[in-house]
């Protein structure tokens, strides 16, 4: 069949593009079919739809692009025992985790992890899906439920403060543990890891410690980033990880930073954990910091109205913390006061509402740092010089920020990174603009860091005095 043979073509093409462990991971799952007038790329699960479209997409419509011609159409869809999920279904819209059913048995045998503690409320029932953090989302769900071990093996989740990795990895912890399964579990801060650690040098009981990790099915360690620099803990760590790892147990770690950027990590730790599945979460949009406060005030046996809601989100920090906060202080202050909570007692905690404050804009520095940060490049790699296509595209997505969430002059922008001509930045900017339309990745990844972007510069707008 004609369509095979492209096929089998593009798949080398692919290859080459996205390298080989990506390949194996995510395209080799896929099949390919022409269905009504277009190409339908079939995956596995909600979690490979994500995860293609957002990174391979691209790739995959080039591929299939025949020369002078344009770019098919191909719709991603998720074919589970014959059932198809359109691409794109849901992806976007917040909504509540679905509830495990409340089996009494399981509950009645919910222990708690054999190391660390956790947070009663952190549960993927109350954790709430969106844009921003689906794919983790989805491989916590997948590693959670798997029945022998899981493809995403380590599960490494980073992002900045407050989105959502501790409450993330509580729930795998919590959902393993309500499992049928006696698993052994270890969930604890990679703090609490180092002190465990240095009070067992201290002790003299180092088998011991290495004893109890290393008979864990599952070891989650939230903010590894606190190894850094610490080379004896490191060092240790990397023992039990291969331990572990090498008896195909569970490993899911959180950091603040993609391993990549991570300073002070050792190189092996690096590498372990950049072999498994690395996904990235953001801050909630508009709509999911909605469904959050939502869930929050249920969660507390609180009926607000809609409106309510939103007012509080709106005003409200950017943190889903602040988010948090704001709805505590009008909870106590209802309470105390017995007032009921309208829109004057809104005024009354937060001051009036101005909605047409103009917004701050960002930086060159900041842009260049949330967007070397978002391609897991350094600050450097976009002033230089650098020209391979990671650090050109970047470079050009930086520029154009600059250009337009920045509002920076051409020549401003040019001086700003390395020194260059005024036209090339005017080039670069240009290019940006005009890929967005053709590149629905490189369109995501704008708006993203728009979003990022301009929440940066409002917080840091608020917090000068
Ligand atoms: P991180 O560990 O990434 O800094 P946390 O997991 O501690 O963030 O989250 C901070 C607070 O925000 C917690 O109370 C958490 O329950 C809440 N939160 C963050 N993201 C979500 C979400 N998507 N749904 C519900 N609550 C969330
Ligand atoms: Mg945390």
């Amino acid at each position: 069949m004609q369509m095979e043979e492209d096929w089998n073509g593009s798949l080398r093409q692919i290859k080459e593009v996205v390298g080989e462990r990506n390949f194996e991971t995510w395209i080799k799952p896929t099949r390919l079919s022409f269905e009504g007038g277009e190409y339908r790329l079939k995956v596995p699960s909600r979690l490979h739809q994500e995860w293609v479209s957002r990174h391979f997409l691209h790739t995959i419509v080039k591929a299939l692009t025949e020369p002078g011609g344009s770019p098919p159409t191909i719709r991603v869809v998720v074919e589970h025992d014959g059932v198809k999920r359109e691409s794109g279904d849901a992806a976007t819209a917040p909504q509540a985790a679905t509830r495990p059913a409340k089996d009494p048995a399981s509950a009645r045998r919910a222990r708690g992890p054999v190391v660390g503690r956790l947070v009663a409320g952190y549960t993927f029932d109350h954790f709430i899906v969106g844009a921003a953090n689906e794919v983790a989302y989805q491989a916590a769900r997948s590693v959670a439920l798997a029945t022998g071990p899981s493809r995403f093996n380590p599960l490494f989740l980073w992002g900045s403060v407050g989105v959502g990795k501790t409450h993330l990895i509580n729930a795998i912890a919590h959902q393993i543990l309500r499992g049928s399964r006696s698993h052994r579990v270890g969930c604890l801060s990679a703090e609490t890891f180092t002190n465990l650690m240095i009070h067992a040098l201290k002790s003299d009981r180092m088998s011991e410690f290495r004893d109890r990790f290393r008979r864990l099915d599952v070891l989650i360690l939230d903010d590894v980033q606190f190894l850094a620099g610490k080379d004896r803990t490191q060092e240790e760590f990397v023992h039990t990880f291969e331990a572990l790892h090498g008896e195909g147990r569970q490993l899911v770690l959180t950091s603040d930073e993609a391993p990549r950027n991570i300073a002070r990590l050792e190189e092996r730790l690096r590498s372990r954990f950049e072999g498994g599945l690395i996904a990235d979460m953001h801050p909630p949009t508009p709509e999911m910091r909605l469904a959050i406060l939502r869930a929050k005030a249920t969660a507390r046996g609180v009926e607000l109205a809609e409106d309510i809601l939103l007012e509080i989100s709106l005003r409200a920090g950017p943190s889903v913390r602040e988010l948090e906060g704001a709805l505590n202080r009008v909870l106590a202050f209802s309470s105390f006061t017995q007032h009921t909570v309208d829109r004057s007692l809104l005024d009354q905690l937060f001051g009036p509402l101005h909605s047409i404050e103009p917004s701050p804009a960002p930086n060159i520095a900041t842009i260049q740092e949330k967007v070397a940060h978002y391609f897991g490049l350094r600050v450097e790699d976009l002033r230089s010089h650098r020209r391979d296509r990671l650090a050109s595209q970047a470079r050009q997505v930086a520029m154009f920020l600059c250009r337009s969430v920045g509002q920076a002059a051409l020549t401003t922008i040019a001086q700003e990174f390395g020194g260059r001509d005024h036209t090339s930045v005017l080039y670069a900017v240009r290019t940006a603009e005009r890929q967005q339309k053709e590149n629905q990745d490189l369109a995501r990844a704008i708006n993203e860091l728009q979003t990022t972007l301009r929440e940066a510069a409002l917080q840091s707008a608020r917090s000068r005095p």
